[in-house]
């Protein structure tokens, strides 16, 4: 078998990193994975090596497609990692003044030719790429969540990104065995400028009373085809993201129609996260 050339590394081993990271493996690209903690990067092979079990036991891989997925990963705690890598994909905690640190360090260890991807939800590509001084070279590459399981990606060009980065990124993405779309930089770009505006609608709907939490979803679903309704899936990203989504569609494009629901504020100033906090539109505490 013939080894693909490019060499992967994945900075940010969170719940995006680590998936990054499988189906980069998966295919099989060589990966570092990096993290600033160890904890985090010990959590995520084990996620990994969860989710490889669970495609053994569907018989989707055998168990020496796992092993050599595994094989092929390996960890770093510092940036400097990214040497000899073809390909960097930013997967870090969604703060615009971390990924910009981490811009500029990407910066003095990537290699000349290397592609600087990030996975950011809603900060602008072009930002990010103005605090580094290879502009051109960088791109979004945004995954969906679960990343082994979604088929999207969407490949985003900043301002000075060129048209050979781009089709790379997009030949890269298919080479991951994902369907990439194009976008341009924009806030939110397609997947969240489309999405987030009717997650908040049904906020409002509750807010109004409308109707109840499960009417809206029940209808989504029912009435639309939607496999889960919009505020189970708020609760699956976590009402916060989605806060700070909206905040960026906001600022960015400058139209009232954007502004969080107040309903969902309050709820994300209670605590209330979503799924992660044990509770959001829905209430995940009880059994
Ligand atoms: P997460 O909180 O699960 O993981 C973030 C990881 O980044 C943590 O392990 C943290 O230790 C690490 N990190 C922080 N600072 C770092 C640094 N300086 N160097 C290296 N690692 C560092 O977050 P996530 O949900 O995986 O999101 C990561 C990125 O993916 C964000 O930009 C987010 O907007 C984007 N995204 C998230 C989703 C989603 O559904 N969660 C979907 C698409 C895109």
């Amino acid at each position: 078998m013939t080894m693909p050339a490019d060499r992967f590394a994945v900075v940010g081993a969170g719940q995006m990193g680590n998936g990054i990271a499988h189906v980069c493996a998966m295919q099989g690209f060589p990966v570092t994975l990096i993290d600033v903690s160890a904890d985090a990067l010990t959590k995520a092979l084990a996620t990994i090596g969860g989710n490889l079990d669970r495609q053994v036991k569907k018989g989707t891989i055998d168990e020496a497609a796992k092993a050599a997925t595994l094989g092929r990963i390996t960890t770093a705690t510092s940036l400097e990692a990214v040497k000899g890598a073809t390909v960097i994909v930013e997967a870090a905690t969604e703060r615009k003044e971390l990924k910009f640190q981490i811009f500029r360090e990407l910066d003095r260890h990537a290699d000349a030719g290397a592609i600087l991807a990030t996975n950011t939800s809603s900060i602008s590509i072009t930002e990010i790429a103005a605090v580094t001084t290879r502009p051109e070279q960088v791109i979004g590459m945004h995954f969906m969540n679960p990343v082994p399981v979604m088929q999207l990606v969407e490949v985003i060009r900043g301002q000075a990104t060129t048209d050979a980065v781009n089709s790379r990124t997009v030949e890269l993405s298919k080479a991951l065995g994902k369907i990439p779309v194009e976008a341009n930089d924009f806030p939110g770009f397609l997947a969240n400028r489309i999405l987030m505006p009717m997650i908040n609608e049904a906020c409002y709907a509750v807010m109004e009373g409308v109707g109840t939490p499960e009417a809206v979803d029940q209808v989504m679903k029912l009435g639309m085809n939607h496999p889960m309704g919009p505020l189970t899936l708020a609760d699956f990203i976590g009402l916060d993201t989605c806060v700070a989504i909206l905040e960026v569609l906001h600022e960015g494009l400058g139209d009232p129609k954007y502004r969080p629901c107040p309903l969902l504020k309050r709820y994300v100033a209670a605590g209330w996260y979503g799924r992660k906090a044990g509770r959001g539109f829905y209430d995940y505490r009880k059994a």
